[in-house]
């Protein structure tokens, strides 16, 4: 079996823009409204000759247990089923409380942890993403789903932990 990928996230900071373009195709199920549910999350994805699996969790939106539990089930249900994660914050807006929650819950893991900062569209936006080491998940990585700046270079992280 290939090696699994899981990316976390809050809605809305662009996981779904992201797993497409990790998998260089339009597949995931992009939405403006967060929240809806979706039942195929499991893509296929292929780097330098390497395939693994990436899981989109926002299949798993939404919970009634609210949105800081929610996203921190998804984090523990990623760190049972796969063999890397990658967390997903959105640039632009930075750590909030829900992220701390999620990054108290993975740096328990014993799998390895990505931190991406999306929604880094340019030069510009890549001066914030420093604070993003509070979280104590290593070095932000920079990253624009949408235009797809930085997805190299994920990529080569993603195989490096996988
Ligand atoms: P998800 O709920 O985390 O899966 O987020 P989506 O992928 O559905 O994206 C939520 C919204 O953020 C959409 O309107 C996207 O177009 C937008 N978005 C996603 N990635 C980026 C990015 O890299 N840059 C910008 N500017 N917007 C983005
Ligand atoms: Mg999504």
């Amino acid at each position: 079996p290939q090696p699994v990928l899981a990316v976390v996230g809050r809605p809305n900071v662009g996981k779904s823009t992201l797993v497409n373009r990790l998998l260089g195709r339009r597949e995931a199920v992009v939405q403006d409204q967060p929240g809806v549910t979706r039942d195929r999350v499991s893509y296929d994805a292929l780097w330098n000759g390497r395939r693994f699996t990436v899981v989109d969790t926002g299949g798993w939106e939404p919970d009634a247990k609210g949105l800081q539990a929610s996203v921190a089930s998804q984090a523990e249900m990623a760190m049972r089923t796969a063999d890397a994660v990658l967390l997903v914050v959105d640039g632009k807006v930075g750590a909030t409380g829900t992220e701390e929650a999620v990054a108290r819950v993975l740096r328990r893991s014993k799998c390895p942890v990505l931190l991406v900062a999306n929604k880094v569209d340019d030069q510009r936006g890549a001066g914030d993403i420093h604070d993003l080491w509070s979280l104590g998940l290593g070095e932000p990585m920079p990253m624009s789903g949408l235009h797809g700046r930085g997805s190299g270079d994920v990529l080569d992280r993603v195989l490096e932990a996988l």
